[in-house]
C-alpha cells in the first residue's frame, strides 16, 4: 500500500470521525432542546442537560453557575464524576465577574483552557480553579435577552484537555437551549402567579355577591337609560319582581315612580358628584305603595366614564308611616285639648243663658202665648247645645275614663241621637236591637263611643245623597267552627255590633287598605284616615275584631265583635234550641282540613251522617257512590284541584236536585251571582257559627228545591241570617 494511499484512508477516516462527531452533536442538541420543550421544570431540565452532556464530551465535571445580581453567585446544578469532589452549591465569588459585571461574556466571549497552569490566568482564578482541582476548563455563558444569567462549565480535572471545536459549539448551543428552557419556565410561573392572583379575585367577587343576596336591603344596578342589570334578592323581596323579570327593563316603569323634579334631579347629582341619598316613592309588583331610603354611587368605565348607577334601596314605610302617625297623634291631642278648652267656655256661657230664659219665663208671666213660644225655644236650643257641649267633652276627655259594665243599648240609644240631630235629613236613623238582654262588655264608655261615631261618620260620608244608616246590637255566640275560620275569634260569647249603610260601598282594592293609618279617599280636610285605625285599635285592645262586608253602589256593613264577660246560666239558654237532623248524609266539603274535621265532628253530634271531601274532583266521586243517602252537599267555594263552582255545576248534570249550600269567605256581587246562577239551595258566608250551619241545613233539608229561582234563594239567606241569629 503506498503511503499516499495510506494518507488518503487517514483523511477518509478523520472524515467520517468528524461526521460522526457532528451527528453525535446534533442528536445531543436535539435531544435536549426536545426535552426542554416537553418539560416546564427547569430543574430537570437543568439536571439532565450537565448529565448528558457529561456523559458525551467525557468530562470529569459539568455544572451551572448562576451570577446573582451583584455578579457574585454559587453553582446550582452539578453532574461529576465519583472521582473528584462535588462542588455543588459552593458560594464563589470571582473578582473577575464582579469588576467587569459579565462585559465580556454578554458580548459572547467563552473560556476555553487547555491547561490552567501553562495558560495566561489571573493568579486568583487560578487559585480558585485549582481548589476545585480543575486542570482543563470550557465556559461559555447563558443569556437571558441581554443580560448574563449565568455560565455552562466543563471542567477536566485530572488532565489537561484540548478543547475541541464541535464541542465548544456543542457547548454553546446548549447554553442557547438551556437560556430558553429560563426564559420559558419564567414565563410559567408570572402566568401561574397570575392565574392565582385572578382566582383569588374570582374567589373574592363570589364572596361579595353571596353576600349581595343575603342583604335584605334591594341591590339594584341600571344603566344611566335606567335600564335595570342587576337586581338582588333583596330586591326580589322588597319589590315581588324575579330577577328574570326586573332585569332589562325600564326601572322607573317597572316601580311606576312618577318622572318627578326629585328624580331629574338625583340623576343630575349622581353624574356630577358621583353620589346621592333620599327617600322616594315606588310600588311593588302587587301596587303596592312603598317608600325607601335610596343610595345611588356612580360606577364608571375603564376610561372613567359614567357608566352605570349602583342602587342600594332600604324599606322605610313602616317607619315612614309610624312617624307621621305620632305627629298626627300629638297633633290630634291637643286639638282635643283646644276642643275641651273652648267646650268648657261655651259651658259657661250657655250657663246664665240657660238659667236667664228659664228665670224670665217665671218672671214675666204671665206672657202672651206667643213669647212664651220664643222663650221655650231659647231654652230648648240652649239645652240643646249644653248637650253638645258634654258630647265633645267625653269625647276628648278620651282614655282618662275607667271600664265599667256596659250595657250597650244605652249608648246605642245615645249615638242614634247625636246622629238624629247632627246628620242630614236625608239620611234615615234605625235601630235594631235583636233581643232584649244583651250581654254586658266590660269597657270605657267613651273608647266604644268613639268606635261608633266613627262608623256612623263614615256611613254619612258614604251616603252624600242619604240612604239608611242602621245600628244595631246582638249576642253572639263564638263556637269551635267560628274560631277555625276567623283567626282573631276566641271560643266564647260576643257582643256584635253592627254599623251598616246604603252607601257608594267600596272597591277591594280600598276596602283591603281602610284600616291602614292615615288612608283616606277624602279631599284634604276632609278626612284624616284616622277613624278606622282608633276603631280598629280600640277593639282589639278589648280583644275583639271587626268584620266589613262591602259592595260598590250598594253599601258597607261593619261589624264589631266584642267579647262579653257574661258567664253562666244567661248563655246557656241561648244554646239549647239546635235543630238536630235525622241520620241524614251529608257530605261537606273544604280544602281545610281543620274546618272539615270540626264540622264532621259536630254534625254527627247533632245526628247527622257525614261524607268528607277536600276538594271538588273527590266530591263527586263521593256522590257518584252515595248518590242515593246524600241529602246536602256542604260545598266550599275556593279550592284548588276543582273549585267549588264547577264541582257544583257537575253535580247538577248529575242530579238536579241536589241540594247544596254554597260557602265562601269572600264573595263579591258577580260571583255571588254566578253561585246563585248555579242553582244552589243557600248561601252562607265565611266565618259562620254552627248554630248558623245547623239553622240552614235544617231549612234547606225542609225547603222544596224544584221551583226555586235565584230571587227566592237570596230570600232564603236572608232568612237564614235573621233566623240564626235569634
Ligand atoms: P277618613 O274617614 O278620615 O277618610 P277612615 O279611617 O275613617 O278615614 O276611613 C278610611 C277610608 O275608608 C275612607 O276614606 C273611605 O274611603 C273608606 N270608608 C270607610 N267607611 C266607609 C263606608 N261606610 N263606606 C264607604 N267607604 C268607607
Ligand atoms: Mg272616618
Amino acid at each position: 500500500m503506498s503511503p499516499e494511499n495510506n494518507d488518503e484512508l487517514n483523511i477518509s477516516k478523520q472524515t467520517e470521525l468528524a461526521l460522526k462527531e457532528q451527528i453525535e452533536q446534533q442528536r445531543l442538541v436535539i435531544a435536549i432542546a426536545h426535552r426542554i420543550r416537553q418539560s416546564l421544570n427547569l430543574n430537570e431540565v437543568m439536571n439532565t442537560t450537565v448529565d448528558e452532556v457529561r456523559q458525551s464530551l467525557k468530562a470529569d465535571r459539568v455544572f451551572m453557575y448562576r451570577f446573582e445580581p451583584d455578579y457574585s453567585g454559587s453553582v446550582i446544578v452539578e453532574s461529576v464524576s465519583e472521582d473528584w469532589n462535588p462542588i455543588l452549591n459552593i458560594q464563589v465569588e470571582d473578582t473577575y465577574f464582579t469588576r467587569t459585571r459579565g462585559e465580556e461574556y454578554r458580548q459572547g466571549r467563552l473560556q476555553a483552557v487547555a491547561d490552567i497552569y501553562t495558560a495566561d490566568l489571573n493568579e486568583c482564578h487560578r487559585d480558585l480553579l485549582t481548589q476545585f482541582q480543575v486542570k482543563a476548563i470550557l465556559a461559555v455563558p447563558i443569556l437571558q435577552e441581554e443580560k448574563l444569567w449565568g455560565l455552562l462549565v466543563v471542567n477536566q480535572c485530572g488532565v489537561s484537555r484540548q478543547w475541541k471545536s464541535w464541542e465548544i459549539d456543542l457547548l454553546k448551543q446548549l447554553a442557547t437551549q438551556v437560556g430558553i428552557a429560563i426564559q420559558q419556565s419564567e414565563l410559567h410561573e408570572q402566568v401561574k402567579a397570575e392565574l392565582i392572583e385572578i382566582r383569588q379575585a374570582e374567589q373574592k367577587i363570589r364572596e361579595q355577591a353571596a353576600l349581595l343576596e343575603i342583604t335584605t336591603d334591594a341591590i339594584i344596578v341600571c344603566n344611566l337609560e335606567q335600564e335595570i342589570l342587576f337586581w338582588n334578592q333583596g330586591a326580589e323581596c322588597l319589590y315581588g319582581f324575579s330577577a328574570a323579570e326586573a332585569i332589562g327593563n325600564n326601572s322607573q316603569r317597572l316601580f311606576r315612580q312618577e318622572i318627578s323634579l326629585q328624580f331629574e334631579m338625583a340623576k343630575k347629582t349622581v353624574v356630577e358628584s358621583g353620589t346621592w341619598q333620599g327617600d322616594l316613592c315606588q310600588r311593588t309588583k302587587l301596587g303596592k305603595e312603598i317608600i325607601v331610603a335610596s343610595r345611588w354611587t356612580l360606577v364608571r368605565d375603564q376610561g372613567n366614564l359614567p357608566k352605570s348607577i349602583l342602587t342600594v334601596n332600604t324599606d322605610i314605610t313602616e317607619k315612614k308611616q309610624l312617624e307621621a302617625q305620632f305627629l298626627r297623634a300629638q297633633r290630634l291631642e291637643s286639638l282635643g285639648t283646644l276642643a275641651s278648652g273652648i267646650a268648657h267656655d261655651l259651658n259657661n256661657i250657655l250657663t246664665p243663658i240657660l238659667s236667664s230664659s228659664e228665670m224670665l219665663a217665671l218672671k214675666l208671666s204671665p206672657l202672651e202665648p206667643q213669647h212664651q213660644q220664643m222663650l221655650k225655644i231659647l231654652e230648648q236650643n240652649s239645652k240643646r247645645a249644653a248637650d253638645l257641649v258634654r258630647q265633645i267633652l267625653t269625647f276628648a276627655r278620651g282614655s282618662e275614663g275607667k271600664s265599667v259594665y256596659l250595657e250597650i243599648e244605652n249608648l246605642l240609644s245615645e249615638i242614634e241621637q247625636i246622629a238624629q240631630s247632627t246628620f242630614p235629613k236625608s239620611i234615615t236613623i234605625t235601630k235594631n236591637l235583636a233581643q232584649p238582654n244583651l250581654w254586658k262588655i266590660l269597657v270605657d264608655p267613651t273608647h266604644i263611643h268613639q268606635v261608633l261615631m266613627n262608623l256612623c261618620v263614615n256611613a254619612r260620608d258614604a251616603m252624600p245623597q242619604g240612604g239608611t244608616l242602621s245600628i244595631g246590637a246582638e249576642n253572639f255566640f263564638v263556637d269551635e267552627n267560628f274560631v277555625r275560620m276567623k283567626l282573631e275569634a276566641k271560643l266564647g260569647p260576643y257582643v256584635l255590633i253592627t254599623v251598616q249603610d246604603t252607601g257608594v260601598g267600596m272597591i277591594p282594592r280600598v276596602l283591603e287598605r281602610i284600616f291602614e293609618p292615615f288612608f283616606t279617599t277624602k279631599e284634604l280636610g276632609q278626612g284624616t284616615g284616622l277613624g278606622l285605625p282608633t276603631v280598629i285599635g280600640i277593639v282589639k285592645n278589648y280583644g275583639g275584631f271587626v268584620n266589613v262586608e262591602s259592595e260598590l253602589g250598594k253599601g258597607t256593613k261593619f261589624q264589631v265583635y266584642l267579647p262579653s264577660v257574661e258567664t253562666g246560666e244567661r248563655l246557656e239558654v241561648e244554646n239549647l234550641e239546635l235543630p238536630n237532623g235525622n241520620g241524614e248524609l251529608i257530605l261537606a266539603v273544604d280544602d281545610e282540613i281543620a274546618i272539615l274535621e270540626i264540622s264532621k265532628t259536630l254534625l254527627e253530634d247533632s245526628n247527622y251522617r257525614t261524607l268528607t271531601a277536600s276538594n271538588g274532583i273527590e266530591a263527586i266521586a263521593l256522590y257518584t257512590q252515595h248518590r242515593e243517602q246524600i241529602s246536602v252537599v256542604l260545598m266550599n267555594m275556593m279550592m284548588p284541584s276543582m273549585d267549588g263552582l264547577t264541582a257544583i255545576q257537575i253535580l247538577r248534570q248529575m242530579n238536579p236536585q241536589v241540594k247544596v249550600i254554597a260557602i265562601s269567605g269572600i264573595a263579591t256581587d258577580r260571583e255571588l251571582s254566578e253561585v246563585f246562577a248555579s242553582g244552589i239551595s243557600a248561601f252562607l258566608r265565611k266565618p259562620y257559627t254552627f248554630s248558623k250551619l245547623l239553622h240552614t241545613i235544617n231549612d234547606v233539608l225542609k225547603e222544596s228545591v224544584r221551583s226555586q229561582t235565584v230571587k227566592k234563594m237570596l230570600l232564603v239567606v236572608t232568612k237564614n241570617s235573621e233566623a240564626a241569629s235569634d
